[in-house]
């Protein structure tokens, strides 16, 4: 009878844990990870989940290193040999410039997607404050991928044709005016697309990006690359899996 109880505890514990951690999924491809924040928000903010401190991005990278990652921004994603990942940011929020001197001391690399009406009011609708101009140019310069992530931030699905060739094609000039560069890269705001927006994209860009915990592999249609999200309550093991496996729960 004993055993019995033993067994069945035993069963609902790995039940628990690998929904919780899911190493039963297939490793393979490569991570693309996406970052927000890079400093504590008060919870209920909305952003507050997406912001992670800015001393565990110091670990992710360091454990990258470690681990013997090579970076490799969007743009050049189909020149990655051996083992990759591909760090990204979404908005263009100030304290992503913390990630500069980080990614730097390691000789990474990485692309930032800023929404160009935030970043000329200089405040998210949250509050938080955003890159300038010069830190999008300083980036630039230091070999870094800008991209872009839409003029307003909004659900692509929900807008009209019209509406959805403004946010493509005029945060495309304004950030390639402002970098004296091309912009391949665009992010859709929320991860949200739609048949026409996917239409849409191709005319402008290379390459647009979706948000969905899975790696990149190349199968992957190049106008919906996948994104796996890093939050406020991934810890290390979740990291080790989003990187192995593209995700890291049920
Ligand atoms: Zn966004």
């Amino acid at each position: 009878m004993k055993w019995k109880i033993e067994a069945t505890l035993g069963l609902l514990f790995l039940t628990i844990f690998s929904s919780r951690y899911n190493f039963w999924r297939k490793k393979g491809g490569i991570p693309i990870l996406l970052y927000h924040c890079l400093s504590r928000q008060k919870t209920g903010t909305g952003i507050d989940r997406f912001c992670i401190d800015k001393r565990n991005f110091y670990h992710h990278v360091d454990y990258l290193k470690r681990m013997g990652y090579k970076t490799v921004n969007v743009e050049s994603l189909e020149e990655c040999e051996g083992k990759c990942v591909c760090i990204t940011f979404d908005d263009g929020y100030k304290d992503n410039m913390y990630a500069y001197p980080v990614l730097k001391k390691y000789g990474y690399t990485a692309t930032f997607f800023v929404v160009t009406d935030w970043i000329e009011k200089g405040r998210s609708p949250c509050g938080l404050e955003m890159m300038s101009w010069e830190d999008i140019e300083f980036l630039k310069k230091n070999g870094f991928e800008i991209g872009s992530h839409s003029l307003s931030h909004r659900k692509f699905p929900l807008l009209s044709a019209e509406d959805k060739k403004k946010e493509l094609f005029k945060s495309k000039e304004i950030i390639e005016e402002r970098i004296n560069s091309p912009v391949h890269s665009f992010s859709y705001p929320y991860g949200a697309w739609d048949d026409e927006s996917k239409r849409m994209v191709r005319k402008y860009y290379k390459k647009a990006l979706i948000v969905k915990q899975k790696t990149y592999t190349e199968n992957d249609d190049v106008f919906l690359i996948p994104r796996a999200v890093v939050r406020k309550d991934t810890d290390m093991l979740d990291f080790y899996l989003l990187l192995t496996r593209g995700r890291s729960r049920i």
